[in-house]
């Protein structure tokens, strides 16, 4: 016999046994199932049933007295997402979710977001994930077909998405007490936004356009830097 088909054989039998085994043991599972829930061999299983009926029935009932729950946690999740750069103040009524600026990102950095209330989805992104990368001639904004993504009127102005906060328990100098890393310094494209206090990063809040650029290339974990989004 070839080396290769001996392995393959021997592969086979041992697959063969736990096969075997999982097949043993789902059966033995099936078997205990059904004496549990059948109510001639266990009486408690009937009370069982009744019970968990009534709870879904509260639970239900719980879940349809306290909508605002529902809505608390949406727009807790809309908090953590910012809109795509050159969002007008008018944004949520200008803009169709037609997606051509998440079409047009090259960095796939937009994604629609369904608001359940206008039964529409909006773009948005997430710089603590995915950072934008403020591209020069803003693709997004030139592939919105309504005003609701308006080209900057001054061709060096920038976005205002939020600010970079330091971490500092998590920032590699803190650990290491030396200058080990500087990527965030290396990385923003926004000149003399990223400073140095000693070995760690400051960043300046009228400077920094808290595209997430910084955390994106940060190599510690958990990153050492947060965006800290501004209210859309
Ligand atoms: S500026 Fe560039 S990276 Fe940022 S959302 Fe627009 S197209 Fe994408
Ligand atoms: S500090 Fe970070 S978030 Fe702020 S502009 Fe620079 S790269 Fe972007
Ligand atoms: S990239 Fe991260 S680990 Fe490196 S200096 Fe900046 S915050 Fe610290």
């Amino acid at each position: 016999m070839k080396r290769k088909d001996l392995f393959r054989e021997g592969f086979k039998s041992v697959f063969q046994f736990t096969f075997t085994k999982a097949d043993e043991i789902s059966e033995a599972i099936k078997e205990v199932w059904k004496e549990e829930s059948d109510p001639k061999l266990n009486p408690k299983a009937k009370d069982k049933k009744k019970n968990r009926s009534k709870g879904s029935k509260d639970s239900l009932n719980k879940l349809k007295s306290k909508p605002t729950v529902v809505r608390k946690r949406k727009t807790r999740m809309f908090q953590t997402l910012s809109l795509p750069p050159g969002a007008s103040s008018d944004f949520f009524s200008l803009c169709t979710g037609c997606n051509e600026c998440i079409f047009a990102c090259p960095y796939a950095v937009l994604f629609p977001v369904t608001d359940e209330n206008q039964n529409q989805s909006f773009p948005h992104f997430d710089p603590n994930a995915k950072a934008c990368h403020l591209c020069t001639d803003w693709p997004c904004i030139s592939a919105c077909p309504e005003e609701a993504l308006l080209p900057y009127e001054v061709s060096d102005t920038t976005p205002k998405f939020g600010k970079a906060k330091l971490l500092k328990e998590f920032c590699i100098n803190e650990k290491t007490g030396e200058s080990t890393c500087n990527a965030c310094f290396v990385t923003c494209p926004i000149e003399k936004t990223v400073k140095f206090k000693g070995n760690l990063p400051v960043f300046s809040l009228s400077s920094c356009t808290g595209c997430g650029l910084c955390v994106e290339t940060c190599p510690s974990f958990p990153k050492a830097i947060q965006i800290k989004l501004f209210k859309n």
